[in-house]
């Protein structure tokens, strides 16, 4: 608790003691704070963190740091080279320690959620369904869940992932039939590694150069993708050939100069990924063509699915929105509540209900 700014918030309410009794407690900051086996575990924390253990749950920035010599890596070995591909140096890192347990949560390559004795589940960023490569988010029973919440409200159901391969497909054959590029965006790191699988039968086939960057890493990793030394679109605008191809590219608002002069100068359609496109006006808000619901996150359903695999006596949610599917839970029975940092009132957790 000393020193850790946030950290003295720890639960008091009757039911987390009655969990503190069994020996985990939880705790928020910039991180998630988990006591247990008197030993301090800090998960995704946004600073380096005193803890016996530090948990690196996967490589994308706003789960990651730049670790302390001193701190102890859990890690999956795809996460730590994901993470120094994106110039985030995790050191040593292990994936075996006496009491936990690493499981695939299905989200990016690497990624893992938590399992602390059989105590506490910690989801970090999870899919609950198979993609390409991927499988979903493996869960475990636990007294206490700890979650992601990013699509936690009902409106975001996502479709079949065929089904938006295939409405994507179409949209490319059109615009090939027209002679026009196709730009499919998606982050850089997980999305864009999905559309490399997904869409490479097209050819001509271009990579931007971060996204080949990341390409190749998962090829080392034995994730075999189309890589090369990819464009960059920062200086190498005017270099990309005439004629119908298809680019995939990190997110990027189609407004920007770069989308802009793919547009103007090669007639490219902009096509958007993201879970956000659930219900329309995604696109329009990016200013791409056309935006697919494909996401890594979970829908609503199947958080509602993987709170029942786990089957808790406590649920604390995480990210997106977190305070609305806490109490979506707490109307068909759970103990739920939000550990958001800086908006979580951890003391008052029985008022809530
Ligand atoms: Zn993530």
């Amino acid at each position: 608790m000393e020193g850790i700014q946030g950290f003295e918030r720890l639960i008091t309410s009757p039911q987390t003691k009655r969990v503190g009794l069994a020996g985990a407690r939880v705790a928020s900051n910039g991180g998630i704070q988990v006591d247990f086996g008197g030993k301090r575990f800090v998960l995704d924390p946004s600073a380096p963190a005193k803890a016996d253990y530090t948990f690196v749950s996967h490589a994308h920035i706003d789960h990651m740091h730049a670790p302390s010599r001193q701190e102890r890596i859990i890690a999956s070995k795809e996460t730590r080279e994901l993470a120094a591909a994106r110039g985030y140096e995790l050191g040593e890192t292990m994936e075996e320690v006496e009491g936990i347990e690493l499981l695939d949560s299905g989200h990016i390559l690497g990624s893992r959620a938590i399992r602390i004795g059989d105590e506490v589940y910690y989801t970090g960023d999870a899919s609950g369904r198979e993609r390409a490569f991927l499988g979903r988010c493996k869960t475990r029973n636990a007294r206490v869940l700890i979650m992601e919440t990013t699509f936690g409200s009902p409106e975001y159901v996502f479709p079949q992932t065929a089904r938006v391969v295939k409405d994507a497909n179409r949209v490319i054959g059109e615009a090939y039939d027209r002679g026009r590029p196709v730009v499919l965006m998606g982050y850089q790191l997980g999305k864009a590694q999905l559309l490399s699988y997904y869409f490479s039968a097209w050819e001509p086939f271009l990579l931007q150069s971060g996204v080949a960057r990341m390409n190749e890493t998962y090829s080392r990793l034995g994730v075999r993708l189309r890589t090369g030394a990819g464009f960059d679109l920062a200086k190498e605008l005017d270099d990309l050939p005439q004629g119908p191809w298809v680019m995939i590219t990190p997110m990027s608002n189609g407004r920007s100069r770069v989308m802009s002069h793919l547009r103007k100068r090669y007639g490219a359609v902009l096509v958007a990924f993201s879970g956000w496109a659930v219900g329309g006006g995604y696109g329009r808000f990016l200013g791409a063509d056309y935006a697919f619901p494909l996401s890594d996150h979970c829908d609503y359903p199947e958080l509602m699915r993987l709170v029942q695999e786990v089957s808790p006596e406590v649920v604390y949610t995480t990210h997106g929105f977190a305070a609305e599917f806490a109490r979506d839970l707490r109307r068909v029975g759970f103990s739920a509540r939000t550990i958001a940092p800086y908006q979580s009132s951890l003391f008052d957790y029985t008022k809530a209900d």
